[in-house]
């Protein structure tokens, strides 16, 4: 099947009780029991919900893994993946990565005695010398956030395997349709189904995909010993919208790669961060793991201050200010004072993340009122 039947067709069938096309939201919390013990298969709604079964089907489909598990949140799930750990083992993570997700790492995982070392992975040298015989998961997201570096997921793999380390890659940022973790190797695959997945700004919900029986039993353990599940509404709203994943992201990305060469040639703008740039410093690993380049784009001023960044982001008409991003409509942030306003001054500006950096989730509109949107806000500084 290719991905764009999956996403309609993967493993979800017309419900067998009534013929509906569409799954059906099954809004109950349990189920009738014929005898003690004797049911359906379904006891309990934290347990087993079909809607979210429906999901949790299709999410192994997109992803060519056999099985998907839901949470209520993309933090949900990888809280999901750290429980995996026990105190003493150690994580080695990409350094450019979800605010959130370092968050859950240092100020949660770390009281119970689990380390994390966030090293540059576009770097695989800096892996190599974190990896040590208490490193049990290595942590990857790419393209990276905000600086949309990209990291060698193959290499990443070869050096985890080497030393029995597990490997799991948020791909939130490239989305199913661009990028399959689990096929160059990777163990576990995170979305945040709030943003692409779900596509409409309308959801909160997390998933992980895996390929391997034991690891998904004992995430399935996890999901239901924890608790954290998502609503069988969510899961309704989140299927609607990976029925147009492929297109949606596929717009997207062409408008992001307009946008990437206009704001580039603009003269308030100094620096455009875009994978899909020939001269990205990871352009060629870029096109080697995923289908396109995305369409996520950053770029910092010529005057690099915070007033003109806060100029931009209030002229803008079409961008809305916001963060969170994948959703069909365009989002323009300043991840210094949103995103990554936890990160001091001097840690940020050494990875590139200046006062002035803009983020552009870029959406499904018209490429061309996006451009002109852009050009009028940069143009009155
Ligand atoms: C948003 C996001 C998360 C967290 O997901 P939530 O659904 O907000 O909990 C994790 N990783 C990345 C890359 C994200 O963009």
């Amino acid at each position: 099947m290719k991905f764009g039947t999956k996403v309609i067709h993967g493993g979800l069938e017309p419900d067998p009780l009534t013929g509906a096309v569409m799954t059906p939201i099954y809004q109950t919390s349990t189920y009738a029991q014929e005898a003690p013990g004797k049911h359906k298969g379904f006891e309990y709604a934290r347990t087993q919900n079909p809607t979210r079964s429906a999901l949790e089907r299709n999410l192994a489909h997109l992803e060519n893994g056999t099985h998907g598990v839901c949470f209520a949140s993309g933090l949900a799930a990888m809280d999901a993946v750290l429980r995996l750990l026990n105190p003493g083992d150690e994580i080695v993570a990409t350094n450019d990565l979800y605010g959130g997700s370092y968050r859950l790492m240092r100020r949660i995982y770390e009281r119970f005695g689990v380390a994390s070392h966030f090293v540059d992975m576009s770097n695989p040298d800096e892996v190599a010398a974190a990896i040590n015989e208490k490193t049990k998961l290595l942590w990857v997201e790419t393209p990276t956030n905000p600086m949309l570096k990209v990291v060698d997921i193959r290499k990443m793999v070869s050096l985890a395997k080497a030393k029995g380390v597990l490997v799991a890659v948020d791909n939130t940022f490239a989305s199913p349709y661009l990028q399959n973790p689990l096929d160059m190797g990777a163990d576990i695959v995170l979305h945040s189904a709030t943003k692409y997945l779900g596509g409409h700004s309308d959801v909160v919900m997390g998933a992980l995909i895996v390929k391997d029986e034991t690891l998904a039993e004992s995430l399935y353990f996890l999901q239901n010993a924890v608790g954290a599940v998502p609503s069988p509404n969510d899961c309704f709203l989140v299927l609607r919208g990976i029925k147009t994943l492929h297109l949606r992201v596929e717009r997207a990305c062409a408008n992001a790669k307009r946008i990437a060469e206009f704001v580039r040639q603009h003269p308030t703008v100094r620096n455009v961060y875009f994978p899909g740039f020939e001269d990205h410093p990871q352009h060629a690993i870029a096109k080697a793991q995923m289908r396109d380049f995305g369409a996520m784009v950053s770029f910092d001023l010529h005057r690099d201050t915070f007033e003109d960044a806060v100029k931009v982001l209030s002229n803008t008409h079409y961008f809305t200010l916001a963060e969170s991003l994948g959703g069909v409509e365009s989002l323009i942030g300043h991840p210094a004072s949103m995103t990554h306003a936890s990160i001091p001054r001097e840690d940020r500006l050494k990875v590139g993340l200046t006062d002035s950096l803009i983020r552009l989730s870029v959406g499904v509109e018209d490429v061309d009122d996006l451009i002109e949107d852009l050009d009028k806000a940069l143009s009155a500084l």
